[in-house]
């Protein structure tokens, strides 16, 4: 999506070798036409595979998993980051290691909104070592759904993640791939 590499130059931090700071259009602010622009293109990808619910994992991806679902006319579910797990016989969990916080998470989705007659498209902000997709990815095959796909905004291809969901069969699309951050340069992968 050249808009997107686009913004990304000009507003992309680079972190390190591994980081890159999106703050001004997917972290922090939202750019809500370049974010329905996004999740249009989403909505197209995905168009022929019967999607009844999209769902993402707070908080970055809820934008753009928003505008997809808008654009393909279907609720939006997001999984919680809790402190803690209570007790609760309707949710199904996971524990999750986080990228950018260096620290463990449980995400938790309600049975209510998830099920067997699901047709589901998972809709993340960037993909790093997949640790996050993985544990959602369990999250909706316990649920019983079907997991049609997996929406990036941005896929770092030097980092594991995409390719090994790639690996399992899973069908992962992405809008903009980077192949490297090396000597604080964006360089993308196409
Ligand atoms: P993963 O679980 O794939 O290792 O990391 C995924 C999550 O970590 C993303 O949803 C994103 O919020 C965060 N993340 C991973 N890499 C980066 C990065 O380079 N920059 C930013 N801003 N967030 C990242």
């Amino acid at each position: 999506m050249e808009i997107l590499k686009q913004r990304i130059i000009e507003e992309g931090v680079v972190v390190s070798d591994q980081v890159l700071k999106l703050d001004g259009l997917l972290n922090h602010q939202v750019d809500p036409q370049l974010t329905m622009t996004m999740g249009k293109e989403f909505a197209s990808l995905f168009a022929e595979s019967g999607v009844t619910r999209v769902v993402t994992v707070e908080s970055s991806g809820i934008a753009v998993a928003f505008a997809t679902a808008f654009a393909m006319g279907v609720p939006l579910v997001f999984a919680r980051r809790k402190k803690t797990l209570l007790a609760d016989p309707d949710a199904l969990c996971e524990r999750v290691p986080s990228f950018t916080k260096g620290i463990v998470t449980d995400i938790m989705l309600s049975r209510q909104f998830m099920n067997s007659e699901d047709r589901v498209l998972f809709i993340d902000d960037i993909i790093a070592n997949g640790d996050a997709a993985r544990g959602l990815i369990k999250i909706i095959e316990r649920s019983g759904a079907e997991l049609v796909g997996v929406g990036i905004v941005v896929e770092k291809c030097f980092q594991a993640g995409a390719r090994t969901i790639r690996e399992q069969g899973i069908r992962l699309e992405s809008l903009v791939r980077i192949e490297s951050l090396e000597n604080g340069t964006i360089t993308f992968a196409d």
